[in-house]
């Protein structure tokens, strides 16, 4: 049957698609090798890193984040190296899957799923390394399965307090451009990225921001690879081209993102989705409900996971919001399924689509006949009335 109006797809990703960046998408393939396309390559390449906040270069992939994950292992680390993975929720956990098969020996820090990477943690296992067998340390900056961020700043103080000379690898697929992201000042080594999440577009891209470091790392890393290769792709991103065919055509909504993000300003961004995050929290407290994050400074701008009731399964009341409301949420992944539904507000949200989503997750939950209390969207709208936002005008 016809649903009338727009689909609400506020799953933490793939996020709605803005359209003006649709139309950007829109237009003639053109040559990748011909004269025109630097234009395009320069503009993309250099852009990309004021969002990473970089100086360094930026490698674009035409592929899913995964790709990147692996990206940033096979250029820095060889086979039987250990890595410090901290297992803070799903996606963490599947990184670590991915370095199991390439050959590393992960050590894992385990979290409750419930928090960001703990920095005195970090600290402490560093310290006991005393020969320095740890090449690299993973950390998910934004851990989309659960909703917490690390902190990645403290996490790279702790490394150096410890005075430990692993690289610090940084998956911040979900987090770039919807949470305040510094490569550069922050000291990270890789930063991993995807296309779809606060970027605004398709599925379809992902990145490696990479420091001087990683570079120096590169040269002596001897895991096997040849798509995923950095050398290649820096050498010929320099004139503004790419060793093998780029995905122009998302090249090109690239572009519109990156000039979108600029025009409002990457701090305004940042903003709106910490005020969005805290309007969500509002609802989930006035239902009486539990938010999965259970540490107030390393609650995630882009989601919110929601523990549902005991007795309530989380999966069965997305269906029921999906059917009756045309409104996409996230599942509960792993160990959280059916336990948790997540509520994206990434990338290209304003206040009445974050309202539309939390009246229908309201109503979904009186049809779903679940335990809470009705008023969530009202308390939401009450905090979104009482705090001002930067980029209103004056009427
Ligand atoms: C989405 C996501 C991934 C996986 O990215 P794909 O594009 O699905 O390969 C990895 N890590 C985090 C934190 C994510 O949010």
């Amino acid at each position: 049957m016809r649903q009338p109006g727009r689909h609400f797809l506020q799953i933490p990703g793939p996020s709605p698609v803005p359209d003006r960046i649709l139309r950007a998408i829109d237009m003639p393939v053109i040559d990748h090798r011909g004269p025109g396309f630097a234009d395009l390559g320069n503009r993309v390449l250099s852009g990309i890193q004021g969002i990473f906040k970089t100086r360094q270069p930026v490698i674009i992939y035409p592929s899913s984040g995964t790709g990147a994950w692996e990206a940033a292992l096979v250029n820095t680390v060889s086979r039987g190296d250990k890595v410090l993975m901290v297992e803070t929720g799903h996606f963490a956990s599947l990184w670590q899957k991915l370095a199991l098969k390439l050959g590393l020996q992960p050590e894992v820090i385990e979290t409750d799923w419930r928090r960001g990477a703990d920095p005195q943690i970090i600290e402490a296992a560093l310290r006991e390394d005393k020969n320095h067998s740890i090449k690299a340390l993973c950390v998910v900056h934004n851990e989309t399965s659960t909703g917490c961020t690390s902190r990645i700043k403290e996490v790279r103080k702790a490394m150096d307090a410890a005075g430990h000379p692993a690289l610090l690898l940084v998956d911040t697929i979900s987090g770039l451009a919807s949470a305040d992201f510094c490569f550069d000042d922050w000291g990270v080594d890789v930063a991993i990225s995807g296309s779809q999440k606060g970027l605004m577009l398709p599925p379809g891209l992902s990145f490696n921001a990479v420091s001087a470091k990683a570079l120096e790392a590169n040269a002596n890393a001897d895991l096997p690879n040849s798509y995923w290769q950095w050398s290649e792709m820096i050498e010929a991103n320099q004139r503004g081209y790419f060793p093998y065919t780029p995905a122009t055509n998302m090249l090109f909504g690239l572009a519109e993102a990156i000039d979108m993000l600029n025009e409002e300003g990457l701090d305004n961004v940042f903003a709106r989705h910490q005020r969005h995050a805290a309007a969500t929290r509002c609802a989930v407290e006035a239902w009486g409900m539990e938010v999965q994050c259970v540490v107030d400074s390393e609650h995630s701008p882009v989601l919110t996971a929601v523990r549902v009731p005991d007795g309530t399964d989380a999966d069965q009341l997305r269906s029921v919001i999906l059917n009756h409301c045309d409104t996409s949420l996230g599942n509960g992944l792993s160990k959280v399924q059916g336990k948790v539904f997540r509520i994206g507000h990434l990338g290209d949200i304003n206040d009445v689509t974050l309202l539309g989503t939390l009246s229908g997750i309201e109503m979904g939950l009186h049809l779903a006949e679940a335990p809470h209390q009705s008023g969530g969207a009202q308390a939401a709208l009450d905090y979104l009335k009482s705090t001002r936002t930067s980029n209103v005008k004056a009427a």
